[in-house]
């Protein structure tokens, strides 16, 4: 038999989601965002529930190509645009949207020989500083694109830095949004701002904050279920639904005394008798090792808590909550238990110093993942 651990992608709960970002923009077309390999569980893997997006958004250009494989036809973005003049090549082979973030994107498109016109989003650097052109420099690569024959469309883009809160007296995204709107004024072409906090917080029916406007929503953790901000809200208050379940079984039980540690360096010593099973999950798996003991798991469906540094293949947990355990039961690490059971990854994340979104991509390649 197999190592007992594997992940589940819910194929129900990525098209809930996605009908979660369309809800809250209703106007807006929703870029449904697979990069880093779908936060994780696989393009193909997520691409069933997935597809009723308007578009697919990603940055790897081997990844757009997996994507025309699995023969959508639909837009596919490069959000971060292209990293070399060939991979223009590949845009008009494959007919793919791509950002403009900076001069020598532009250079690359202005001696790239193509019959087939681009249609690119054109990135404002609204505060964040990542990428894209600072609003004094804006509107002249705008002039500059708008006159290159290989350019058909031009979309605008830019993305906040702070949806997810209000921060430093600010509101998260209002001085970004009046450089957007300042930037952009009179300028034609469709907008995207929103990625999945700013879908949720900003979108949908606010009473007050500033209101987006939204030709395209970038939806990409709430996709998979993950919350943008929690612990302010939660996955229940968004109604969003896992997308991936990483469980595995005991392997071992143990009857401890007052006095007796768990695991490497002994960080845990058990203060009464109690029994711990031993899971079959490890961070050699994708489990984040820095989650302290406390760490909340489900056994059979139960709450519980981890016991004890996690090492590369396994990790114990307290069957105090659940005497009847035994070797072979199921433990459920994130996402859907037993019995209609659920442990949101944002828990797990947050007790380990973390967030959702670096547990799913971090899942490991030996982890069997299948689809549900
Ligand atoms: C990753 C990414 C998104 C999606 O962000 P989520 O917080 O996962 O919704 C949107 N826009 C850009 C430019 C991104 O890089």
């Amino acid at each position: 038999m197999p190592r007992p651990i594997e992940a589940l992608i819910h194929t129900d709960a990525l098209a809930h989601n996605l009908a979660r970002a369309r809800a809250c923009a209703p106007d807006a077309r929703v870029w449904a965002v697979v990069k880093a390999n779908a936060y994780g569980p696989g393009i193909e893997r997520a691409y069933e529930g997935l597809r009723g997006a308007d578009g697919f958004a990603l940055l790897d250009l081997a990844e757009a190509e997996r994507l025309r494989a699995l023969d959508w036809r639909g837009p596919i973005l490069l959000l971060e645009g292209v990293f070399e003049p060939r991979d223009l090549e590949l845009c008009s082979r494959l007919n793919l949207w791509h950002v403009v973030h900076c001069e020598q994107q532009i250079d690359w498109l202005a001696a790239h020989k193509t019959h087939q016109p681009h249609h690119v989003m054109l990135k404002l650097n609204s505060g964040m500083n990542r990428l894209g052109f600072r609003p004094a420099a804006f509107r002249q690569a705008w002039v500059r694109l708008n006159a290159l024959p290989q350019v058909d469309e031009i979309s605008l883009v830019t993305h906040f830095s702070d949806a997810d809160a209000d921060r430093f007296g600010r509101d998260g995204i209002a001085h970004q949004v009046a450089a957007f709107e300042e930037a952009t004024r009179d300028l034609p072409g469709e907008r995207s701002l929103a990625n999945s906090a700013a879908t949720l917080r900003h979108l949908a029916d606010v009473p007050h904050g500033p209101r987006v406007r939204a030709d395209w929503v970038r939806a990409g953790i709430m996709s998979y279920g993950g919350v943008p901000d929690f612990p302010e809200h939660d996955a229940a208050h968004w109604d969003l639904r896992p997308a991936m379940t990483l469980r595995s079984r005991l392997i071992a039980t143990q009857s401890l005394e007052p006095g007796d540690s768990v695991g490497y360096g002994s960080s845990y010593v058990a203060q009464r008798p109690m029994r711990i099973g031993v899971v079959a999950c490890g961070y050699a798996d994708g489990y984040p090792r820095h989650a302290p003991t406390g760490t909340p798991v489900l056994v059979e469906g139960v709450r519980s808590t981890t016991v004890g540094r996690v090492s590369m293949d396994m990790l114990a947990v307290d069957l105090t909550p659940v005497p009847a355990a035994q070797v072979g039961s199921e433990v459920t690490l994130w996402g859907e238990g037993p019995r209609g059971t659920r442990l949101p990854i944002d828990e797990v994340a947050r007790s380990a110093g973390t967030i959702g979104y670096e547990l799913m991509c971090a899942l490991a390649p030996r982890v069997p993942v299948h689809v549900a």
